[in-house]
């Protein structure tokens, strides 16, 4: 019993780091966040409700300025203030935005919202449990390999989350009638804005690569029989 403790403390307090992160992203919604009513999305939301068979999809502006959308591990559906601006400036589309919605549905719908609280703080309570146990075992490199083995756990598991998003979100777009295109454009336009402010949106940052995301949902569109367009 003895010999397994610290593994026992360990996992423990990974337990308590996770309900901490959670209870703490929660409370920076809950005070900086308010529903979107917006009738030009509201209107492409209602069509996405309607393909999803449910009364609404409700969607609420975090009032932040960074390029964001965000699945919270309670389901609920967020877009920064700042990539709200982008779209009543005109520089993104009602239908750009609404692939942004899908795609963060789709992590909802898909589970991973509570899986991906790993992207946030949960990635330090992981690799602490895991500096534990293994710098037991091995010392000196321990805390090195418990790192490594961290970042390789998240990084593997937020790509396989993304393509399964993009997958949901090219399955609904396409059923509510608005179409893959703007997906696509989408990931250009915030690829291009990158690009030129020299910082890669935040929302581009934590997915994978944009022009293997358009080759995913290409392979997508002629699985459907739906590319090339005709
Ligand atoms: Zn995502």
């Amino acid at each position: 019993m003895l010999r397994f403790s610290p593994i026992l403390l360990a996992v423990l307090y990974a337990v308590i780091m996770y309900r901490f992160s959670v209870w703490r992203t929660n409370r920076e919604l809950n005070s900086k966040s308010t529903r979107l009513v917006d009738p030009r999305l509201n209107r492409l939301t209602d069509r996405m409700a309607a393909s999803l068979e449910v009364d609404q999809v409700p969607v609420h502006i975090y009032e932040i300025d960074p390029v964001n959308g965000l699945a919270a591990p309670d389901g609920r559906i967020f877009i920064t203030r700042g990539f709200y601006r982008k779209f009543q400036a005109g520089e993104i589309t009602a239908e750009e935005m609404g692939s942004v919605i899908a795609h963060e549905l789709g992590h909802v719908a898909l589970g991973h919202s509570r899986r991906r609280m790993i992207d946030f703080s949960g990635q330090n309570a992981i690799r602490t449990a895991l500096m534990m146990v293994i710098g037991r075992f091995v010392p000196f490199i321990g805390p090195w390999i418990a790192g490594m083995l961290t970042s390789l756990l998240a990084a593997r598991l937020s790509r396989q989350d993304e393509y399964e998003a993009d997958e949901y979100a090219a399955a609904l777009l396409t059923k509510a009638g608005i179409g893959i295109a703007p997906q696509k454009s989408m990931f250009r336009k915030l690829a291009a804005m990158s690009e030129g402010h020299g910082s890669a949106p935040a929302w581009l940052l934590s997915h994978p690569k944009t022009e293997e995301r358009i080759a995913a949902l290409e392979r997508l569109e002629r699985n459907w029989g739906l590319y090339p367009p005709s």
